[in-house]
């Protein structure tokens, strides 16, 4: 296909510093289980996992069904796989017939994972999701009773791969107490579990933030989302992180970069709007460069006249409103800028870097949802050089 207005550059050194980084951090022995979901943070399933087998990852995480075949389909080491959230019947078919993992956080999934096991004589490999104050998904006590009873009693289906739950926002001291809490609930049902002779494969609760800031979370297995992307959980995470080391530098390397090039270059008068409405007046005569970029390509309408982008290595501002898919880049101070020149949006160009999280304070988005937000359309490249 032709090439798309901009493109994501993916740097798979950055990926194998980063999961080195990690693994040495949470503990060798500890499975780390690479989150994949949101087409692997906006990164791209496809050109991510090969770049993440290449890092010695085999296991990842996925949300739904679909996403798991997709990360069925771009690997080539067979790693394990294992479904976060949701799936309808025929992907739970396909997903036991492979092998594939996935919670049970509902008793009627628990019966359906039995029925199609029984169909196709193998094994469900299941994680049990237990509620312990998210108060999202996760079974109560009383179907937590109904689990355990099925389970024993029909070993020759289940495969019991995992004892799970989530942390309610472990990335911010101010859930303290509530994570704690949950922490000693999810023990006591670990506990429980033992009792009855249940013995799970891994046992896991750990996000990136809770891995990193409350180390007893991390027990047989951890899940690690946004860490390996190379980007903090929050601003606290980090400040925790190197609270007390002499070095202080993040160890962590971002591996996306998101570029694109100017498309049209020209003066306007002092005393004209710029875009649409009136929310750009030019107060002298100014030099703009379109870039093909805009709200449907992912740049938030909320960087209207706020944004920054890098030409030349300088950093210029984005001035009138983000169009679906056009920006606006005010280039008077620069001289020399031609047509087809590169413009980096997330990256470093020179001696300067736009991160994911600079861009996300001015457009109150978190890291997440800004790399979520980026197409699946749009063309990711690997590279290998240092960054
Ligand atoms: C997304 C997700 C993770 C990973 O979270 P990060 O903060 O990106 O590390 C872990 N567990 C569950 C259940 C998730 O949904």
């Amino acid at each position: 296909m032709f090439k798309t207005t901009s493109y994501i550059e993916l740097n798979q050194q950055a990926l194998i510093e980063n999961v080195k980084f990690l693994k040495e951090l949470i503990g060798r022995d500890i499975k780390f289980s690479s989150v994949v979901k949101g087409n692997a943070y906006g990164h791209g399933i496809e050109q991510f996992i090969p770049m993440a087998e290449a890092a010695g990852i085999d296991h990842f995480s996925v949300y739904s069904g679909d996403e798991a075949y997709r990360v069925f389909k771009a690997s080539s080491d067979q790693p394990e796989i294992m479904i976060m959230g949701w799936m309808d019947p025929e992907a739970m078919e396909w997903a036991i017939k492979n092998g594939i993992g996935f919670w049970i956080f509902e008793t009627e999934r628990l019966d359906k994972a039995l029925e199609i096991a029984k169909k196709l004589r193998c094994k469900a490999k299941i994680h049990i999701e237990v509620e312990t104050g998210m108060n999202r998904t996760g079974l109560s006590n009383t179907s937590l009773n109904y689990v355990t009873k099925k389970i024993i009693e029909n070993p020759d289906y289940f495969i019991l791969d995992g004892l799970c739950t989530h942390y309610a926002g472990a990335e911010s001291v101010a859930n303290y107490v509530r994570v704690n809490r949950q922490i000693s609930r999810f023990n006591k049902i670990s506990k429980k579990f033992q009792t009855l002779g249940l013995k799970p494969t891994y046992r896991h609760t750990a996000c990136s933030a809770a891995a990193l800031n409350y180390p007893k979370t991390r027990m047989d297995l951890v899940r690690i989302g946004i860490a390996q992307y190379g980007l903090w959980p929050s601003a606290e995470t980090f400040i925790q992180y190197i609270h007390g080391k002499v070095a202080r530098f993040d160890p962590l390397n971002r591996i996306i970069s998101w570029k694109s090039e100017i498309i049209s270059i020209k003066k306007v008068k002092e005393g004209e709007f710029i875009s649409y409405g009136t929310t750009y007046l030019a107060q002298e005569e100014k030099l703009i460069a379109v870039i093909p970029v805009g709200y449907s390509h992912g740049f938030s309408r909320m960087l209207s006249n706020q944004g920054r982008v890098l030409i030349h290595g300088q950093r210029v501002g984005v001035i009138g409103m983000v169009n679906m898919n056009m920006i606006i880049a005010d280039i008077t101070s620069i001289p020399d800028v031609n047509i087809g020149d590169e413009v980096v949006i997330v990256g470093k160009q020179g001696e300067l870097e736009i991160s994911i999280s600079s861009f996300s304070e001015i457009s109150n988005l978190v890291n997440y949802e800004l790399l979520a937000r980026l197409p699946e359309r749009t063309n990711r490249i690997v590279i290998h050089q240092k960054y």
